[in-house]
């Protein structure tokens, strides 16, 4: 199978362009890094002032190789790259990499220059990576291509890495080495003048040397794109990714709850929430479900039996899982006696299985076939530490004799110092991963199975929603027509959600005190009084919200007493009119919010309501369109979600009816892009239904 970007990562000859004799510098290096890893191809040197560099016989001009040349990596002068390019360009050059720097990350000349460099390419079909990069590379046996300058190649293997910074670049490929990560290919695309992360993806996903992705990146380049392939290629190898630039979130204007709460994280979290992609914090964690996923199977559910030889390790492990979601389920009875069989008494075989410090290699090559071969086990942790009795290596010859030919994935903690360096050698030689500590080990395990389920997950069709797409438009045609810009007004609010089937309470709009006694009787009692007004955001902020109004005298009253407290406030002009609604009992103050951001289109939310949604911030975002499936992810994903089961005799809220909802107001705002932003606060969902209270919609480009 051919790819677009095999000239790049599976060239048959290279040249490096600015070639300079000295080691140590740049370019050097690059060179030498071809020649000493022994591509399998020829390199050539080139270079204005050298007729030799490094033994090899260096040309003037790209125009003098005689030889076809796939990939020119370019190390010359900023302000040479361009006719470099056309040179290259002119003599078939098929993939350039730019490792040279000053293009759009030093300002607007440099940001011309590289869109010159990028049209250059395309006239010519080439395919760039940078410019400002650290290179790349493909650890194949059968290619050995080492385009950049990075002092050490890694080991060969399932991982491909794809990293924004040249910088991080380096330290990547330095802690693949010490801990022994094969990689695959490695590309770090530095400014993204072309290749992007997303190009890679799509290389990778039909690369058969790639199992597992892993991504440095500082954005996501276009989010819906990323979203698009990384939902299709996760689906067959797994995506980890550290992202930085965390704190931008506060970046955005917060003039309504779902804008101030979807900042660019969160947009980032709920884009990569959306396609399966695993998000780590640290470069780490990266490596450490990286490593994993490249030599384990992807676990098919939480479900872990750890396998310990100590009590106080086996319990931390088992806090860690949990805390990170997976499950330490009691093993059944016929595992337990299997075990009991052979295990001194003093041992617990519940789970953990504490085999106690006596356990020796041969107990350990037991019990782990053991617990392999339950069917109510997804993986397995087994931790060591090193008593007098037992050597490591031992055990680490017994642990990868029971785990050959398994289809569940083994992590393994190995403590202490005695033995223990022969023993994690031994281990990884055999695609066993170890880790340092139990934390670590079932971070990665709980990250895995997260993706496991991602996976395995049959997607739920969309259901058919009636919807009456004409009258929204006509609604926001005629706000537009009259001038209005910003929040509709309460009338406009309820013909948009009637018209997309978003529950609401019965309700009635009067201009006035007397309009509104009048108006009472048509919604029913008890009913809810609230003011309206187009510039008072907050009602009830301002006592702008009565409830329990039983007859027609209270709701007058009611409206009196809004005056008079806005009039003391020298606010009394700021009143329009009253909003009379059903008064609805019971049900859970929930959020439903959506808000359109530039990069990633609109973004819809799901959280607790009222006070909760401010405070705690407990939201959790997909982008539109949302699927069943993301809807469902998001209820369940919100930390207050048991106030949702009837939590100490609370009210039950009909998760179907949110489903409903989110899907109802996804659609809305994907119909309707000129709505800006989009709040349901709170809906009240009980037992039979979701009932939006308080509506604000806000158009505008
Ligand atoms: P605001 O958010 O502008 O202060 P809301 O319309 O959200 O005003 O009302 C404030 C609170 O009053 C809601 O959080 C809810 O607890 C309660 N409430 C409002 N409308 C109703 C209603 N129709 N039925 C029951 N409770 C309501
Ligand atoms: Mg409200």
């Amino acid at each position: 199978m051919t790819s677009p970007l095999d000239p790049l990562l599976r060239p048959r000859s290279v040249a490096v362009v600015g070639a300079a004799r000295k080691r140590g510098s740049i370019s050097a290096e690059v060179f030498h890094n071809l020649l000493a890893r022994e591509f399998q191809g020829p390199v050539h040197p080139v270079s204005a002032r050298a007729s030799v560099v490094q033994s090899v016989r260096a040309y003037p001009t790209v125009d003098s190789i005689p030889d076809p040349v796939d990939l020119a990596v370019l190390v010359v002068p900023a302000r040479e790259v361009l006719e470099t390019a056309e040179a290259c360009g002119r003599r078939g050059v098929r993939a350039l990499v730019v490792i040279t720097a000053g293009f759009a990350e030093t300002g607007p000349e440099g940001a011309r220059l590289q869109d010159a460099l990028v049209e250059c390419a395309r006239r010519y079909g080439m395919r760039v990576v940078g410019p400002n990069c650290l290179g790349v590379l493909n650890a194949n046996p059968e290619i050995r291509l080492d385009a950049t300058f990075a002092p050490h190649f890694p080991p060969f293997g399932g991982v491909a890495v794809c990293s924004q910074s040249g910088a991080l670049g380096l330290a990547i490929l330095d802690l693949a080495r010490e801990v022994g990560m094969g990689v695959s290919s490695f590309v770090s695309i530095g400014n993204r003048a072309d290749v992007s992360a997303v190009d890679l993806l799509e290389h990778w996903e039909h690369d058969p040397d790639t199992r597992v992705i892993l991504l440095y990146l500082e954005n996501l380049g276009d989010p819906r794109r990323f979203l698009e392939v990384a939902r299709r290629v996760s689906r067959e190898k797994p995506i980890a990714l550290v992202k930085s630039g965390r704190t931008e979130a506060g970046r955005r204007a917060a003039s309504s709850h779902t804008g101030a709460l979807a900042g660019l994280d969160v947009a980032v979290d709920a884009v990569l929430g959306q396609c399966g992609v695993i998000r780590t914090d640290t470069i780490h964690e990266l490596f450490d479900v990286g490593l994993l996923l490249a030599s384990q199977p992807v676990p098919a559910s939480p479900r872990v039996a750890i396998l310990t030889n100590a009590g106080g390790p086996g319990i931390m492990a088992t806090d860690a899982c949990e805390s990170r979601g997976l499950a330490i389920p009691p093993l059944p009875e016929a595992t337990r006696a299997a075990l009991r069989e052979f295990l001194p008494e003093a041992a617990a075989v519940g789970n953990p299985v504490d085999m106690i410090a006596s356990a020796t290699a041969e107990d350990y090559e037991r019990s782990l076939r053991i617990l392999l071969a339950d069917d109510t086990v997804a993986s397995v942790l087994v931790l060591f530490v090193t008593p007098i009795v037992t050597a490591a290596v031992d055990v680490a010859r017994a642990v990868t004799e029971a785990a050959a030919g398994s289809h569940k994935p083994i992590a393994a903690c190995f403590m202490g110092s005695q033995g223990v360096p022969e023993a994690l050698a031994h281990l990884r030689r055999h695609g066993v991963v170890t880790y340092a500590f139990p934390e670590a080990a079932a971070a990665a395990l709980a990250r895995a199975a997260c993706h496991g389920a991602y996976r395995s997950r049959v997607p739920t069709p969309p259901p058919a929603l009636v919807v009456d797409r004409d009258a929204v438009t006509g609604v926001l045609a005629a706000e537009r027509d009259r001038g209005e810009t910003g929040w509709l007004p309460p009338d406009a609010v309820r013909r948009v959600l009637d018209a997309y089937g978003i529950r609401r309470p019965r309700q009635a709009v009067a201009a006035d005190g007397e309009a509104a006694a009048a108006a009472a009787p048509s919604v029913g009692f008890p009913l809810v009084f609230k003011l309206v007004s187009s510039t008072i955001v907050h009602k009830s902020d301002v006592g702008g919200v009565k409830v329990g109004l039983r007859d027609a005298a209270e709701v007058r009253a009611a409206y009196d007493e809004v005056l008079a407290r806005l009039a003391a406030l020298g606010r009394a002009a700021e009143l329009e009119g009253a909003l009379l609604q059903e008064q609805i009992t019971g049900g859970v103050e929930t959020f439903v919010g959506a808000t359109r951001d530039e990069q990633f289109g609109h973004l819809v939310g799901f959280g607790l309501g009222g006070l909760q949604v401010e405070l705690l911030r407990d939201v959790v975002f997909r982008a539109a369109p949302v699927s069943p499936d993301d809807a469902a992810d998001m209820i369940g994903g919100i930390r207050g979600r048991a106030l949702l089961e009837g939590f100490r005799s609370g009210p039950v809220a009909s998760r179907p009816a949110l489903v409903e909802l989110l899907l109802r107001v996804s659609r809305l705002v994907e119909d309707h892009p000129e709505i800006a932003e989009l709040d349901l606060n709170p809906v009240l969902a009980t037992a039979d239904g979701a009932i939006a209270v308080d509506a604000r919609i806000r158009v505008g480009c």
